[in-house]
Formats: structure tokens, C-alpha cells, sequence
């Protein structure tokens, strides 16, 4: 496959600065969105050889007009997207007792309903075309559970439902639907985390460390690649063995 067009959601840093150089480096044609800016992304606007083949825009995942007209922009330029990957996530630490309404809220609003609505906006596109690849992030935290996280859990949960749901859906489509669900990345997502409970990860962690924003990338490469075509509906674990 090549110049593939890829939509990467929360391409500003962590994870999804990872998947947005990755895809860059296979050839791609890369778009990305996040509600603001960051240093990463500015190098690579400066990069005129890029121009071409990425953009990237200021956009909520959570308003739906902006979600539908960013979508729109991809298929005007581009065409319709070949790989949609749903990175961009919120976590709240707490227990569930003591957990704000509006903390829930925001991250069910992005986990869930955002991911729900972006999808929604590319599989239009890809069902005209006849095919298509979505990749969803989810968390080995919705397989396992873990104290303080039972929000995020739940809508980590709920994506890998969707993810199976959608693969049953489009398969007949020729769309494939998978979710790969990491461990704890060295991201600023874990930067919560504290050392005791980095520690406790690492020595539970059969291959004795956090995962990498690039291992991910290279468990998305895989699943959107020629390799990839005959998986669908499938929760692809990358937690260094954590949950074995
Ligand atoms: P991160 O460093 O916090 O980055 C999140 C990205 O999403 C940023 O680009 C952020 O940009 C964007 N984003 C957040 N809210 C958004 C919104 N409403 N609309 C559009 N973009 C939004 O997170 P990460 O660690 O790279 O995590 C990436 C994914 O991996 C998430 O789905 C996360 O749940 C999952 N994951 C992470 C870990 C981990 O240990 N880090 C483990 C398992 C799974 P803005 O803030 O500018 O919008």
C-alpha cells in the first residue's frame, strides 16, 4: 500500500505525535486534529517537503460540527480515508465516589462519544469507497480494571465493544475494525502516576518495563498494513505481558 490517507486523532504529542511521524515515514498522506497546537506539530508545518501530505487542525473531538467539517476537509483534499486512527483519550484519577459529575463527563464526552462521532464521519466516507481501516486505542485497563480509573475503564470497555460491534458491521463492507489496547506508555498521560505505582507496573511487567509510544505504533502499522487484512474485531494486547 502506499500514500495511504490516514486520519490520526490527538496527533499533537504522546502517542499520537508517535503514530503521525510513523505514518509520515511509511509515505502516507497524514492528517491529524487536537484542541491546540504543540512544538511537534509546528515542525512539521514548517517542513514545506511535507505540505503536500499532512495537515493538521484545531479541532474538539467532542463538537461534532467541527468533527464532521474536519472529516469533510480530509475528503476534499485527499479522498476518502483509508486508515482512521482513534488515539486521542482523556483519563481522571479518582475514586468513583468522590469523582466530579463534570470529570465523568469529559471522559465519556471524548473517550466514547467523540470516538463514536469521528468514526461515524469516516466510515461514511469509506463506505464509498469500499474499504477502509479503523484503529482504536483503547487500554488493557478495560480488560483488567484498575482502582481509580473506573471511568476510563468503562469507556476503554466500551470501545473494544464498539470495536467488535463495527468489524460485524463493515466487514461485509470490506472495512476492518480492531482495537489495540496498550499497557502503561511513557506518555504524559502516566505522568500521574506515582513512583511507587511505577515500580509496582514495572515489576508486574514480565518484559520489565513501560511500553513505548513506538511499540504502539508499530502494533497500529501492523493492523493497518497488508499484514492486517484478514484481522478484524480483534482487542490486540500490547502490555509487555502485564495482563498474561
Ligand atoms: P496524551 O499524551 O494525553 O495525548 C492525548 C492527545 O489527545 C493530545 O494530542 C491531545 O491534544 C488530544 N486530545 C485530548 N482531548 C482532545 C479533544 N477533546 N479533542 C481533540 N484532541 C484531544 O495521551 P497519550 O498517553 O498519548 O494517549 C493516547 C491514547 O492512548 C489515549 O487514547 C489513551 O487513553 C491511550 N492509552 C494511553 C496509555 C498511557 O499509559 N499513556 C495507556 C493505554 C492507553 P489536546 O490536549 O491539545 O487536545
Amino acid at each position: 500500500m502506499s500514500e495511504r490517507v490516514v486520519i490520526i486523532t490527538g496527533g499533537s504529542r504522546g502517542l499520537g505525535a508517535d503514530l503521525v511521524r510513523s505514518f509520515l515515514e511509511s509515505g502516507d498522506k497524514v492528517a491529524t486534529c487536537s484542541r491546540s497546537g504543540s512544538p511537534f506539530l509546528d515542525g512539521l508545518a514548517a517542513d514545506q517537503s511535507l505540505a503536500p501530505r499532512f495537515f493538521s487542525s484545531v479541532v474538539d473531538i467532542c463538537d461534532r460540527e467541527a468533527v464532521e467539517s474536519f472529516v469533510g476537509e480530509v475528503n476534499q483534499r485527499w479522498g476518502a480515508p483509508d486508515v482512521l486512527v482513534n488515539n486521542a483519550g482523556v483519563a481522571r484519577e479518582g475514586v468513583l465516589g468522590l469523582m466530579g459529575s463534570d470529570d465523568i463527563d469529559t471522559v465519556i464526552d471524548l473517550n466514547l462519544k467523540g470516538t463514536l462521532h469521528i468514526s461515524r464521519a469516516a466510515v461514511r466516507k469509506m463506505l464509498t469507497a469500499g474499504s477502509g481501516r479503523i484503529i482504536n486505542i483503547s487500554s488493557v485497563v478495560g480488560i483488567s480494571g484498575y482502582q481509580g480509573l473506573s471511568v476510563y475503564s468503562a469507556t476503554k470497555a466500551g470501545l473494544d465493544g464498539m470495536t467488535r460491534s463495527l468489524a460485524r458491521e463493515l466487514g461485509p463492507r470490506g472495512i476492518t475494525v480492531n482495537s489495540v489496547a496498550p499497557g502503561y506508555l511513557t506518555t504524559e498521560m502516566s505522568h500521574g502516576l506515582t513512583d511507587t505505582q511505577l515500580e509496582q507496573i514495572r515489576r508486574r511487567t514480565p518484559l520489565g518495563r513501560l511500553g513505548s509510544p513506538a511499540d504502539v505504533s508499530s502494533a497500529v502499522q501492523f493492523l493497518a498494513s497488508d499484514a492486517g487484512t484478514f484481522i478484524t474485531g480483534h482487542v490486540l494486547v500490547m502490555d509487555g505481558g502485564l495482563t498474561a
